[in-house]
């Protein structure tokens, strides 16, 4: 039976969107969910869904964030779900350097969030009119705030610290933050339960894969390098992101095309990556579809995403000092079979061997092993960041050990 207490809200709040779940903290299960859209536009909506139903609830009287968790509220009400809520945990995509791990709420915190606006101009005052309008809503229990750079703050100086004049760092706080540590922290953790082996002792690469993709190092329980920097721009192909780049790119664009600054970061960041080469679509199954039937550009781009992937994991390897385990995550790392397969090939230097069978089974929400060699490991673990969250805010608030 579900315990009384153990359900936390978690919320995701845009700038013009929120995203709640309900989520039982001990068992996992996600008991309801909704997603607000096109907010402070005259067409704003929820929809929200429990097991099989669905509904949709007009916002354009209350297009705002308030309206959203109002209506969210509302909905719980009707299913009887508000009272057994025992805290809210809220998403926070950047915590600069004051943040190193989940904190509860406080005007101190708040106050911090606002500090790192210059790193995430677009989504902390997201976040920030969240919190405020949750607290006036759910205002009898206490929040939780989870940032994505937190697992990150373990990594050395040496890692996150650019080749560039250390005033900068030291004035601006320009330098690498990453961004998916929750997705590492939760996979770290299972990866490390379904070996049986306790973190401390295991050396990690952990590939998580999605429309933004990244990789990180873990060694010992902590990060020791990651592949995004100050934004998720840098590193790995992604969707829509080049990943690394020469930054003179800029100049040369600039001089060549008289583009400005605006322009280009919007081309690196939103049409560049799998949709930038292919010229098909950002969506990796799509571009696979389109390689199948033999467009070149698709087979290039597929090609360009899979070698950098491959030269990442050996660098990974570097940073984490040895690898026990080598872990797949994110939409295409936990679906893509060809992907892995094709990564893997070129990683027979570093003891890594695919298993043909046991690939093609871990797709599709499995998680297990999927390489021939027993050390190092590769392995499939399908990724859950929400729940990390609601276990975060449920043990900071008391409601879970
Ligand atoms: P986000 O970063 O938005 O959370 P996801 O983790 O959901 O993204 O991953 C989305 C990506 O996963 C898309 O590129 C999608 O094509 C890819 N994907 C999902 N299922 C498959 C599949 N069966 N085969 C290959 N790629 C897949």
């Amino acid at each position: 039976m579900t315990q009384k207490k153990s359900l936390v809200l978690v919320l995701n709040c845009g700038s013009s969107s929120v995203k709640g779940a309900v989520i039982d903290c001990v068992t996992g299960a996600v008991l309801f969910s909704c997603l607000a859209e096109k907010l402070n536009l005259p067409d704003a909506f929820i929809t929200i869904k429990d097991g099989d139903n669905k509904e949709v609830v007009d916002l354009s009287h209350k297009a705002h964030h308030t309206g959203a968790i109002e209506a969210m509220m509302e909905a719980l009400k009707k299913r009887g779900l508000d009272k057994q809520i025992g805290a809210v945990g809220h998403r926070i995509v950047h915590g600069g350097e004051h943040f190193k791990e989940s904190t509860i709420v406080n005007e101190d915190v708040v106050d911090n969030i606002q500090k790192c606006i210059t790193l995430a101009p677009l989504h902390n005052p997201a976040h920030l009119l969240g919190i405020s309008a949750a607290q006036n809503v759910f205002h009898h229990i206490p929040h939780v705030v989870v940032f994505d750079t937190a697992f990150h703050q373990t990594m050395p100086d040496y890692a996150y610290t650019y080749a560039i004049p250390h005033e900068l760092y030291q004035e601006l706080g320009l330098r690498r933050y990453g961004a998916h540590g929750t997705s590492c922290r939760y996979v770290a953790g299972e990866a490390s339960r379904m070996l049986d082996r306790p973190l401390k002792d295991l050396a990690l690469v952990i590939a998580h894969l999605g429309n933004g993709a990244s990789i990180t190092a873990v060694e010992g329980g902590k990060v020791k390098d990651t592949s995004m920097g100050l934004t998720p721009l840098e590193g790995l192909v992604m969707g829509t992101r080049c990943g690394d780049i020469d930054a003179s790119v800029f100049s040369f664009l600039h001089e060549q095309k008289g583009w400005g600054i605006g322009k280009i970061t919007e081309i690196l960041n939103k049409k560049s990556g799998m949709l930038g080469i292919s010229g098909v679509s950002n969506d990796y199954r799509v571009v696979e579809e389109s390689a199948h039937t033999g467009n070149h550009r698709s087979e290039l781009a597929l090609e360009v995403f899979g070698y950098r992937l491959a030269k990442y994991i050996a660098a990974m390897t570097v940073a984490a000092g040895r690898l026990d385990a080598l872990i797949f995550t994110g939409g295409i790392g936990e679906n893509s079979k060809s992907m892995r397969e094709n990564v893997m090939n070129k990683l027979g230097f570093l003891g890594l061997y695919i298993d043909d069978q046991l690939n093609a089974e871990m797709r599709f929400g499995k998680s297990g092993i999927i390489s021939r060699s027993k050390a190092p490991l590769a392995m499939v673990i399908p990724t859950n960041e929400e729940l990390m969250i609601a276990q975060d805010a449920a043990r900071l608030t008391g409601l879970i050990d």
